[in-house]
């Protein structure tokens, strides 16, 4: 039976956090999944919410020169903070990966400029963290609302609303320190 929702098993799907990515590369491996904001703490230190998604779509590749590289792009729908009136803030931020793989900083000079370049320690590459730095370098620096969806401007601009900050003094429910032992009356039964 076909079934035309497809099914997103997303559920405690992490990115491997140590690779060869030397090896990857050799093996034409490639990562293609989706993982959850909150996988990836750092990113979520710097975001409204961890609500939200991030796409992985990257392959590990040695190309004809020799260049070890992972090439692929990363996305995320994310919440940030709203530099205007500090809601959060749906936004999409994108990556394009094109990056060589270096056993040594002095291998930098021969690769090409389309290239950036990542020096791997000990031939260990976290992926995760690969892909949370990416995305937090493209991470918008000030993001708002734009303006007429921007609560801070529409206060600004609409003066009839001059009550912008009601704070509605909720009752707290409060427990009731006196125990009430309704259920414990005495000699109810004979
Ligand atoms: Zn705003």
């Amino acid at each position: 039976m076909s079934n035309p929702t497809e099914k997103h098993n997303k559920e405690s799907i992490t990115l491997p956090t140590s690779i060869d990515p030397f090896a990857w590369a050799i093996a034409g491996r490639s990562v293609k999944q989706t993982i959850a904001v909150k996988e990836l703490g750092r990113l979520c230190s710097m975001l409204a919410t961890d609500y939200g998604e991030v796409s992985v779509d990257i392959e590990f590749q040695v190309d004809k020169s020799g260049i070890s590289s992972i090439t692929g792009s990363t996305s995320a729908s994310l919440e940030l903070t709203c530099q205007r009136c500090l809601e959060p803030m749906r936004s999409s931020v994108a990556s394009t990966v094109k990056m060589a793989l270096l056993k040594d900083e002095k291998d930098e000079g021969g690769i090409p400029e389309q290239f950036e370049s990542i020096i791997v320690e000990d031939e260990k590459l976290s992926i995760a963290d690969f892909i949370e730095d990416e995305l937090i370098l493209a991470l918008p620096v000030a993001e708002s609302h734009p303006a007429d969806q921007c609560e801070a401007t529409q206060y600004m601009s609409d003066p009839s609303m001059s009550n912008p900050n009601s704070v509605e003094d909720k009752v707290k429910e409060r427990e009731n320190p006196f125990k009430v032992l309704e259920g414990l009356k005495t000699g109810a039964e004979n």
